[in-house]
């Protein structure tokens, strides 16, 4: 369904868990994370399969995930995590670290109260079509970081 998407990740990141519980939108806070204003929709599994234990456990509710997914970068599993897409490892992984970022301080900007000024679309576009905008270097950086964890 999606031949534009060549690395995927499951989280259950905890920061990404309100905004599947609520109605209130993931929407993108900052530079890293600009791919959100593509659209981040809820998976509600109960809409596809009624009660479950919440989990992707056969092939007709793993349609029904990329069914929601469409064309957008990722989506969010009602009370479980997210899926996340990419057209390459490190945008996976980081659309991964900015997605449960920008979740943490989105719920920090909205708990300090007032308008929010989120990037607007225009925005991001402009920072979208820098393939990977700065990503190899920060890429770099995470492979060393997890290579002296050995
Ligand atoms: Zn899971």
């Amino acid at each position: 369904m999606r031949p534009d998407v060549v690395a995927v990740v499951h989280t259950h990141a905890p920061s990404l868990i309100p905004f599947g519980v609520t109605k209130v939108p993931l929407k993108p806070m900052y530079h890293r994370s600009a791919f959100i204003s593509f659209g981040i929709p809820v998976f509600e599994i109960r809409d596809r399969a009624g009660m479950t234990d919440m989990l992707i456990r056969n092939p007709t509710l793993g349609h029904d995930l990329t069914e929601v997914l469409g064309s957008h970068p990722a989506a969010l599993m009602r009370g479980h995590g997210a899926v996340v897409t990419g057209p390459s490892l490190p945008r996976v992984v980081g659309r991964t670290i900015f997605l449960a970022l920008n979740a943490t301080l989105q719920m920090q900007a909205m708990s300090m109260g007032g308008p929010i000024t989120y990037m607007d679309d225009e925005e991001a576009r402009k920072i979208e079509a820098r393939e990977g905008h700065g990503l190899a270097r920060t890429w770099e950086g995470w492979k060393r970081k997890v290579m002296t964890k050995q």
